[in-house]
């Protein structure tokens, strides 16, 4: 039987403590939270930086652009895509991988940017692999408290990458609305979840339990076994309640990695 340990990568770079220009609650102690309870159960893989072609693929040039007049906040976040790149990567590869990165990514749209995001790190993650011909579909999962506007608009319209964005404001209701979402797409090449943890009932959303999460990554784990060749990972987006921020994530990756061994 295999332990989680064997078959779990976490996605790290000091560099997501950098103090970058964003709102006070987007802290570099959410890493660290996270970091505290996982650091030592899982091996760390550290990503290099996306590409400016990387950003270009879904985002315009006239974002780029805004987003370089802060050196130290546009490293970072090509940093953060980088991470979502290397977790797709490592997930491809037979490991299941969580990204522990920040800025997050979800609301960067093609050419607008809001909510503590700048680039959208899964976004960039699903279509490099689709150019780079490793995937030709994917199924992104948001958990997130927040609707995840810029990975819907990014792939509206694209049947080959349905994103779900679970939005039920119950613990019971949100669990079947992502079991219903999930049994609601195809078979695929892989899934990436958009790992909020705002919906945690200490934090704004006052809805999700750590069992919650646990369960979620479970369901997310299930499909990817039955329908994405066991290709899965998450990345981190939301989540302001440092205290069991990686509590949480640990319940989401136990749950993700459930139906291994
Ligand atoms: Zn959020």
């Amino acid at each position: 039987m295999k332990k989680l340990s064997d078959v779990v990568r976490l996605v790290y770079h000091q560099s997501y403590l950098i103090d970058y220009p964003t709102a006070s609650c987007e802290t570099p102690e959410r890493i660290q939270s996270i970091m505290k309870v996982l650091g030592g159960m899982f091996p760390i893989v550290e990503p290099d930086p996306c590409s400016e072609s990387d950003i270009l693929l879904c985002h315009s040039e006239g974002l780029l652009a805004m987003e370089k007049q802060d050196p130290v906040r546009y490293d970072v976040a090509k940093l953060a895509a980088g991470g979502a790149i290397t977790a797709a990567d490592l997930a491809l590869d037979g490991t299941i991988a969580f990204g522990m990165i920040r800025p997050p990514g979800h609301h960067a749209n093609p050419d607008h940017n809001w909510g503590f995001c700048f680039f959208n790190n899964m976004a960039i993650a699903i279509r490099k692999m689709q150019k780079e011909k490793r995937i030709q579909k994917a199924v992104i999962l948001d958990i997130d408290l927040h609707f995840g506007d810029g990975t819907d608009t990014i792939f509206k319209g694209d049947t080959n990458v349905p994103v779900l964005n679970i939005q039920s404001s119950n613990p019971g209701d949100f669990i079947r609305e992502t079991e219903a979402a999930l049994s609601s797409v195809g078979d695929t090449d892989i899934i990436g979840i958009s790992a909020g943890f705002d919906q945690y009932e200490k934090d704004w959303g006052g809805n999700l339990s750590t069992g919650d999460y646990r369960r979620i990554g479970a369901l997310a784990g299930d499909f990817a076994a039955q329908h994405a060749g066991g290709k899965i990972f998450a990345i981190l987006e939301g989540g302001y309640y440092l205290p069991d921020l990686g509590t949480n994530a640990h319940a989401l990756i136990e749950g993700m990695g459930e139906h291994i061994g």
